[in-house]
């Protein structure tokens, strides 16, 4: 069985959870290194990325996730969790640091606060149908690197889903949506692996 982490220290853990659950796959709650250790591939949920980020420095989990990344584990990263791959964040709070990874850009609060905050379908790399894609004070990937590959925008051209080989980032929430396409790559990648 195809055993996978969903970072589990804030955020929309048990959202992610449901759905790899419900693909087949043995969900682990990752809070500690030994707990990162045990899985073959990890989600960094949505939430407050600079809580996270505080977070996983507080339980020791910022290095061992960067030597996971390093290590070519697979890591997909909603919203939140896309900021925390991203190597550079445009406009972080103060102190705020990424664990990285994507060589991408981010900006946080792209669309304003929660009051802005939309659905809608987006056309995707490699996906024949749309995806229905919900955004909750989403981030922008303002700076694709060559090193990252943009895998879907919106009709103004902002990127919002990107791809670095076993590394997956949306700026978006499949998971509140019912869509389980880029859980189903990232399954894909972790057996692949
Ligand atoms: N605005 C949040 C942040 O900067 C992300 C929101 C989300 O994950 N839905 O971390």
């Amino acid at each position: 069985m195809t055993r996978v982490g969903v970072l589990a220290l804030q955020g929309d853990v048990r959202e992610h959870a449901r759905v790899l659950t419900a693909l087949g796959a043995e969900v682990v709650l990752v809070r500690r290194p030994e707990e990162l250790a045990s899985v073959d591939g990890l989600v960094l949920p949505g939430g407050e990325s600079s809580v996270i980020d505080k977070l996983s420095r507080a339980f020791g989990m910022q290095q061992p996730l960067r030597d996971a990344i390093e290590s070519g584990m697979p890591v997909y990263g909603t919203c939140a969790g896309l900021i925390l791959l991203a190597d550079r964040i445009a406009n972080p709070i103060a102190g705020q640091q990424s664990v990285g990874g994507l060589d991408v850009t981010v900006q946080r609060n792209a669309f304003g606060g929660q009051v802005e905050s939309f659905e809608t379908a987006l056309t995707v790399d490699g996906f024949d149908e749309p995806v229905h894609a919900a955004f909750i004070r989403a981030p922008l990937v303002t700076e694709v690197g060559p090193r990252a590959q943009a895998l879907a925008a919106l009709p103004d051209g902002g990127v919002v889903a990107v791809r670095q080989g076993n590394l997956l980032g949306t700026a978006f929430h499949p998971e509140v949506a019912g869509e389980t396409r880029f859980h189903e790559l990232f399954l894909d990648l972790v057996r692949a692996a």
